[in-house]
């Protein structure tokens, strides 16, 4: 039986440097292109919150994850960074104007 985090790790594609996008390679939210991971067979999570975690712990409540490297698919904990909700939104909208989901 393999564990959640060889699971996970199954279903990104074959590991680049630091530098460079982890693309997912699993389901993603089909309206707004986050990686999603299913822990079991109802639960699905955000895949770039789960890779985060278990890199640096469990993100404290109230703050979101934002992807500095402005790909929603990308799971690469160096790419991304805990901020307020608030922060995050004003960074999204002006990302939201043009983006397009590049699910599987
Ligand atoms: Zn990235």
């Amino acid at each position: 039986m393999k564990t959640i985090q060889e699971r996970f790790w199954a279903k990104v594609a074959t590991p680049v440097g630091i530098g460079e996008c982890w693309s997912w390679t699993s389901y993603c939210h089909r309206r707004t292109g986050y990686a999603i991971f299913g822990i079991n067979s109802q639960t699905g999570v955000p895949a770039h919150r789960f890779a985060y975690e278990q890199l640096n712990g469990p993100i404290q409540k109230d703050m979101v994850i934002d992807h500095l490297c402005r790909n929603r698919s990308c799971v690469n904990p160096y790419h991304m960074e805990v901020v307020t909700q608030k922060k995050t939104f004003a960074v999204q909208y002006y990302a939201w104007i043009n983006f397009v989901p590049d699910c599987n």
